[in-house]
């Protein structure tokens, strides 16, 4: 059962409420020590130092799910996937595929603008080691089980990482709802269609360590978001109200290449 303090209606209230949530005393010390002590490069900006909320399009049919704030990106930013290494590959590719207005995101007030896109994570707050403990993130799921009952038009579920994956059957109910042998399995590039016509497709996460060690290339990369592309167009043919939404993100597209 939620408590009062996590129990908001809106996307704009969740994203306004998450700032001061302090459930995980370990991750709020550890981001306002990250915000005071700072990385060289940014020693003259104003860390964020706090739980960042989703970003996105609420009436988003894709739904990307990441692993945490990065303590030098989103917790010095204050943006999802903001100012560091993966955010560079993610906003590249969205912006390939039309889904963002521009390829790279640099601070939270820098414009970019997402079109049927929401970005969301397992965990609001940069955890050390970039791995948040279980409990951690158990008690971080009631913000996204809240976006989830929220984003009425999403179809499409690209997880970034096993632990997003993971994170986003059990806030979805799936990991409940299936037996162990039933759920679908994590790879990079498996997708599985749910009886309620979403589709999950997974990729390994943007971070250093699968980009520099040629985990993940930027082609294996391109080629999730072409995918994610098509699946969200396959949506637009079944929903005449959507369709024009497809059209004109396939346009900007055009535009693009
Ligand atoms: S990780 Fe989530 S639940 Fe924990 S303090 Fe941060 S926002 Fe709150």
């Amino acid at each position: 059962m939620q408590s009062a303090e996590f129990r908001v209606k809106g996307l704009n209230e969740i994203a306004t409420a998450i700032p001061s949530c302090t459930r995980c005393p370990r991750l709020r010390a550890y981001c306002q020590d990250i915000a005071r002590t700072k990385k060289r490069e940014f020693r003259d900006q104003t860390y964020w130092g706090k739980p960042v909320p989703g970003f996105g399009d609420p009436a988003a049919r894709l739904l990307i799910v990441g692993l945490a704030p990065a303590a030098h990106g989103a917790n010095r930013t204050g943006r999802m996937f903001t100012g560091d290494s993966s955010g560079n590959w993610l906003y590249q590719a969205l912006h390939r595929q039309g889904f963002a207005d521009r390829p790279i995101s640099i601070s939270s007030d820098d414009g970019l603008t997402l079109s049927d896109c929401f970005i969301t994570a397992a965990a609001r707050c940069a955890p050390p080691g970039n791995r948040p403990a279980q409990e951690e993130m158990n008690a971080c799921q009631t913000w996204m089980e809240q976006e989830l009952a929220l984003l009425k038009n999403v179809r499409v579920v690209l997880v970034l990482g096993r632990i997003a994956w993971e994170r986003w059957l059990r806030t979805s109910g799936w990991w409940g709802r299936l037996a162990p042998k039933e759920r679908p399995g994590f790879g990079h590039g498996r997708e599985h269609r749910f009886p309620d016509g979403t589709t999950l497709l997974c990729s390994f996460h943007p971070s250093r360590q699968n980009t520099n060690t040629g985990k993940l290339t930027r082609e294996m990369w391109h080629r999730i978001f072409e995918r994610a592309a098509v699946l969200v167009g396959e949506v637009a043919e079944n929903s005449t109200p959507q369709r024009n939404r497809g059209t004109q993100r396939l346009s900007q597209r055009k535009a693009i290449e």
